[in-house]
C-alpha cells in the first residue's frame, strides 16, 4: 500500500474497526494525571462498562519516548510485548507545553494510541472508523488546525514578528480543536454504550 493510501477514507473499508472495539492509549490522560516524569512507571487498565478488560504497563524513559509493555495473543498463547513510543511536544499557552504520541508507523503526531494486531499506532494507519458524524465534527478541526499550522508550524512555536496576542489565540484554537476531537470520540462511545445495553436487555 502506498504512503498516500493512508489518508483518511482511502483503501479498503472492510479491513475498518470501529474506534470504540479498539484499545487504545491517550497521552493528554496520563498528562493531565501527572504520570510523564522520567523513570516513572505505573499500570494503565482499561475498562468496559466498569469491568476491566486489560491493563498495560508504561516506562516513562524521558521527554522524548515512552515504553508500552502488554500482553498478546489468545488465552492458551499469551506472550509479553514492548513497543517504545517517541513523544513529541508542542507550544500551548502560558509557557506550558503539551505532549504527543509520535505514531511509530507514519512519524506525525496523535494524541491517542490505537492496538491493532498487537502493535499501536495512529487511527489512520490502524485504519479506525469513527461514526460519520464524530468523523465530519474531526475533519473540520483538522482542517483548521492545518491552516493554523501553516502559520505557527508544526511545533506550534510563536514566528517571530507575530503579536503574542495574536499567538495566544491562536494556540486556544488550537486546543479547542483538540476538545473537540475528544469530544467527538465521546459521541461515538456513547454509541457504543447504548448499543450494549439494547443487546443485553434482549438476552
Ligand atoms: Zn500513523
Amino acid at each position: 500500500m502506498s504512503r498516500g493510501g493512508m489518508r483518511y477514507g482511502a483503501g479498503r473499508p472492510s479491513s475498518k474497526l470501529k474506534a470504540e472495539h479498539l484499545l487504545r492509549v491517550e497521552i493528554g490522560r496520563w498528562h493531565r494525571g501527572g504520570y510523564l516524569h522520567a523513570g516513572r512507571s505505573f499500570t494503565w487498565s482499561w475498562h468496559r462498562s466498569d469491568e476491566p478488560t486489560g491493563n498495560i504497563g508504561v516506562v516513562v524513559h524521558g521527554a522524548d519516548s515512552l515504553a508500552l509493555q502488554y500482553m498478546v495473543g489468545s488465552d492458551d498463547q499469551r506472550r509479553d510485548a514492548s513497543q517504545t513510543i517517541r513523544l513529541a511536544h508542542t507550544a500551548c499557552n502560558y509557557g506550558k507545553s503539551r505532549p504527543w504520541f509520535v505514531c511509530p508507523v507514519c512519524q506525525r503526531r496523535a494524541g491517542v494510541l490505537y492496538m491493532r494486531a498487537g502493535r499501536f499506532a495512529c487511527r489512520h494507519c490502524q485504519r479506525v472508523a469513527y461514526s460519520s458524524q464524530a468523523e465530519d465534527a474531526m475533519t473540520r478541526t483538522w482542517r483548521l488546525q492545518r491552516r493554523i499550522e501553516e502559520t505557527i508550524g508544526e511545533d506550534w512555536q510563536r514566528p517571530s514578528g507575530m503579536r503574542h496576542r495574536t499567538y495566544a489565540r491562536l494556540l486556544n484554537q488550537l486546543e479547542a480543536c483538540q476538545q473537540k476531537r475528544d469530544a467527538a470520540f465521546c459521541v461515538a462511545a456513547a454509541g457504543l454504550l447504548r448499543r450494549i445495553g439494547v443487546r443485553d436487555l434482549a438476552r
